[in-house]
């Protein structure tokens, strides 16, 4: 399998096939490549889930603003800050800080923190704020932030805007905006879900596909998790579900998403993602390293604020502490005879 000759039809194949002997090749495959393109370590970062508040109506994320049920909270700079530095101190080589799309997160805070953190750290800073304007961006970028994650879910722009109602009038904002964040100067990270309802493989295809068009630094893969209180938690779609094209949302799939993803764009960071865990708390994330990831994100947000960022029922590690969480991951590294990752952890070369 040589990255360059796979066609579509060929990716749309593997993605379908269940025959085990193909599927073991497909992931062993994505190991090798994976191996020999960004190595052995397994870069570790940070994360902190800054604010669940939400504007958005997305019908697959539970904290999505028409869900009423959620007791709605907002860390204050020093909390972000103290927790970033816990990241340093353990060993974290960037700090992610994700949230809801919280018009009460402002440019000028975010600013603030990222240049605490950078006077006091050497951590590359990812942000995965939402969709936010061009000016947020740039603004950003001066004050030192290193890279940005907007997933854009789906490619297939009737699901992407079923999934997505009462946003922006244009085909796939979210392409559009990843465009954007190349262009400011961030390492940009893209990703789907994976057996969202109505989800085909053809699309998924076509999702791999501009992973690589798009020229993405990072891509994140996870399954579907059914939220009840959400659009497409409530209502039963047995119709679509039972459709031969439709995608299932089972670690296997994931896993060819991700081999894949690995085989078509080689060096970049794709992280072992808690819905995989979620889905297979025993040992989603081993796989997951194993089939092509090289990334792994140790939850940090206080155990108080975590429990509240429920973007899908029994995320994995919800209970844990910042610092079980960070030692888990560290003894998975080890486990496989990989190396937890030394410096930023950049797609580029880092020269730290
Ligand atoms: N507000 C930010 C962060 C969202 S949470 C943003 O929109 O980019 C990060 C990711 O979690 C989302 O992009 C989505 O892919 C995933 N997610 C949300 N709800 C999910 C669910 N029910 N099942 C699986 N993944 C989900």
């Amino acid at each position: 399998m040589i990255p360059g000759l796979l066609t579509p039809d060929t990716i749309l194949n593997l993605l379908k096939t269940e025959a085990p002997s193909e599927v073991e090749n497909l992931f062993k495959t994505a190991d090798r490549v994976r191996q020999n393109h960004v190595g052995d370590e397994v870069h570790l970062r940070g994360l902190i889930e800054i604010s669940n508040h939400c504007v958005r109506q997305c019908a697959y994320c539970g904290i999505n603003v028409l869900n009423k049920g959620v007791t709605r909270y907002r860390m204050t700079e020093d909390e972000i800050l103290t927790t970033a530095m816990l990241a340093s101190k353990l060993g974290c080589g960037t700090v992610v800080l994700q949230s809801g799309e919280d018009p009460g997160i402002t440019r000028e805070m975010i600013c603030t923190i990222i240049r605490q953190i950078k006077d006091r750290s050497q951590m590359a800073i990812t942000l995965s704020l939402g969709e936010r304007t061009e000016a947020d961006f740039s603004a950003w970028k001066q004050a030192g932030a290193d890279r940005y994650l907007l997933r854009f879910e789906t490619s297939d722009p009737d699901l992407y805007h079923s999934i997505h109602p009462c946003q922006s009038a244009s085909p796939h904002h979210r392409l559009e905006l990843l465009k954007t964040l190349k262009s400011t100067g961030y390492e940009t990270g893209g990703g789907i879900m994976v057996g969202i309802p109505g989800q085909t493989f053809s699309s998924i295809a076509k999702d791999i596909t501009l992973f690589r068009e798009l020229n993405l630094d990072m891509v994140g893969i996870g399954p579907f998790i059914a939220h009840p209180e959400t659009a497409l938690g409530k209502t039963a779609q047995p119709h679509i579900c039972h459709h031969r094209d439709q995608v299932p949302a089972t670690e296997t799939m994931c896993l060819k998403v991700l081999a894949l993803t690995r085989i078509i764009c080689p060096d970049i960071n794709i992280p072992g993602t808690t819905a995989i865990e979620t889905i297979n708390p025993e040992s989603g994330r081993r796989n997951a390293l194993q089939c092509g990831a090289n990334v792994l994100m140790p939850n940090l947000t206080p155990v108080k604020y975590k429990r509240l960022y429920e973007i899908y029922p029994s995320k994995a590690g919800s209970l844990t502490s910042p610092q079980e969480a960070f030692d888990r991951m560290k003894n998975l590294i080890r486990s496989i005879n990989r190396i937890p990752g030394r410096g930023k952890g950049g797609r580029k070369k880092d020269f730290d």
